[in-house]
């Protein structure tokens, strides 16, 4: 039961050539503190899958750094079997609002939920000890947390998902899990509004996600290979295809990008086509309808730009019909547009089969577009929001979630009050579109704002000074 995740450790000292010096030399003295502080501990993270999903993204690359500092830092990744996973799918959607599959959280729920997590908290007792520290990321292993105070070892759960107004749903998930968190050492949640009622006040801490720069989604590119690499994925352009366009992937080794995009458009777009993007998943929430029409309608023509809404290739997320339903959707949507308007928006699936080069796509899209759009109707954090911000692109969003954590208005970006108004959502990409100087201030600011609060280094001396709080050391 339980296994334990490997994690390569990463030199920080990465991070020197992006930031500025003084938040370098902090984040050093941060580590020796770290050293210090945790020598002859190791912090446990412990949650429930060791691939894929965004917590996995997450956590990879901090672990990473805190290893590459020299902190004994490890993680390990429950088991659980098909019945528990459905109970914490059903919690999972719950804290998001929804009823998921319409299964009740009743006694039995708490029976096989309780016996998965009494054995994986067995065989985590043995590696364990009672001066480690451990985090406890998400619902699905929250069970754990008695048993390892009970033995006195200090525990900080951390909450990745939240919704700025829970409804009955979320709370009847806060319901079921609050008997288990009760003792727990400290509480983390991404933003403010997302704590819990319930919980007492002064054990909570916010930490906000964070973005790596230095995978294929964020890496540094330069204009002319974002367009080789667009032309290569058939995203601009006819014919002409450059030559070999290689990347770096995670794992640092060369790569080639092969697959291409599959496209819904008229004409495919000119590299030198002012491009307003968004990149989301094919779902209502991200409102790929709304995105169409309101580019449709309130950008006008004259301003030359395009629309690509891009996506994952829906075929590659076999559990997701919505997805392929909403894409259909919106091809039907599109379809319904006048020529000279339908003529100037894209659809685009992007090829799933390989991460780093979906990644490497996206990574490209993000830097050719003049204007990012964010146009969700609910949000956690919204991390395309911080890449297309580290890149120095303008952003328009709505005002929910995460995104207003990381846009200030008017300054790194655009919000947008109400994510249904359609004429101001148009209104606020024309004038960026019209205004290069404008949007370019704005990109900067973006990318710096990203920089001092979004990236690993901020992160990793939040969960210090936590740890410094939880083992009471001044
Ligand atoms: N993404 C991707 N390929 C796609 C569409 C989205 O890699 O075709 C990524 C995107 O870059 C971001 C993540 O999926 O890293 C979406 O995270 P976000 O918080 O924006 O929204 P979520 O999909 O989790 O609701």
């Amino acid at each position: 039961m339980a296994e334990l995740v490997e994690i390569p450790s990463t030199d920080p000292e990465r991070f020197r050539s992006v930031v500025p010096a003084e938040r370098f030399e902090e984040f050093l003295r941060g580590s020796e503190e770290a050293r210090r502080l945790l020598a002859g501990r190791v912090v446990w993270n412990v949650n429930s899958t060791a691939r894929g999903g965004g917590v996995v993204e997450l956590l990879r690359p901090l672990l990473g750094y805190a290893r590459g500092v020299g902190v004994d830092t490890r993680w390990l990744a429950i088991e659980g079997n098909p019945e528990f996973f459905e109970t914490t799918k059903r919690i999972h959607n719950r804290l998001h609002g929804s009823d998921g599959d319409g299964g009740p959280l009743d006694d039995r729920a708490r029976s096989i939920y309780e016996s998965v997590l009494a054995k994986n908290a067995a065989a985590i007792s043995e590696l364990v000890r009672n001066d480690d520290v451990v985090i406890v990321h998400d619902p699905q292993p929250a069970g754990l947390v008695p048993a390892l105070r009970a033995r006195g070892t200090p525990v900080i759960w951390r909450c990745h998902i939240g919704v700025d107004e829970p409804n009955e749903l979320v709370r009847e998930a806060w319901a079921f899990l609050l008997p288990y968190l009760a003792d727990a050492d400290a509480y983390v949640f991404s933003r403010d509004a997302f704590v819990w009622d319930g919980l007492e006040r002064d054990r909570v801490s916010v930490i906000a996600p964070t973005i790596d720069v230095f995978t294929p989604k964020n890496q540094e590119l330069g204009p002319e290979i974002v367009e080789a690499i667009l032309r290569t994925a058939g995203l601009i352009g006819t014919g002409g295809r450059p030559g070999r366009v290689t990347f770096e992937r995670h794992d640092g080794i060369e790569s080639r990008v092969r697959r291409r995009a599959q496209l819904v458009e008229d004409l495919p777009l000119r590299g030198e086509d002012p491009l307003v993007l968004q990149l989301s998943r094919w779902d209502a929430l991200k409102d790929p309808l709304g995105v169409i029409q309101g580019f449709a309608e309130h950008v006008p023509v004259a301003t030359g730009a395009h629309l690509v809404y891009a996506g994952p290739a829906v075929e590659a997320v076999a559990d997701d019909p919505e997805g392929k339903e909403m894409l259909r959707r919106a091809i039907a949507a599109r379809e319904r547009l006048p020529e000279d308007i339908r003529s100037r928006v894209h659809l685009a699936a992007l090829p799933m089969d390989d991460l780093d080069e979906n990644a490497i796509i996206v990574n490209a899209l993000q830097r050719h577009a003049r204007v990012v759009t964010q146009k969700s109707v609910a949000e956690g954090f919204g991390l395309t929001v911080a890449e297309a911000m580290w890149k120095a692109r303008p952003v328009v969003a709505s005002r929910i979630g995460g995104i207003q954590d990381q846009i200030v208005d008017g300054e790194s970006g655009v919000l947008l009050d109400d994510p249904h108004d359609l004429a101001a959502f148009g209104a606020a990409i024309t004038e960026l579109l019209n205004d290069p100087r404008w949007a370019e201030r704005m990109g900067r600011a973006a990318h710096e704002r990203v920089r001092d609060r979004f990236l690993s280094l901020r992160s990793l001396l939040d969960y210090l000074e936590l740890i410094r709080k939880v083992l009471q050391v001044d």
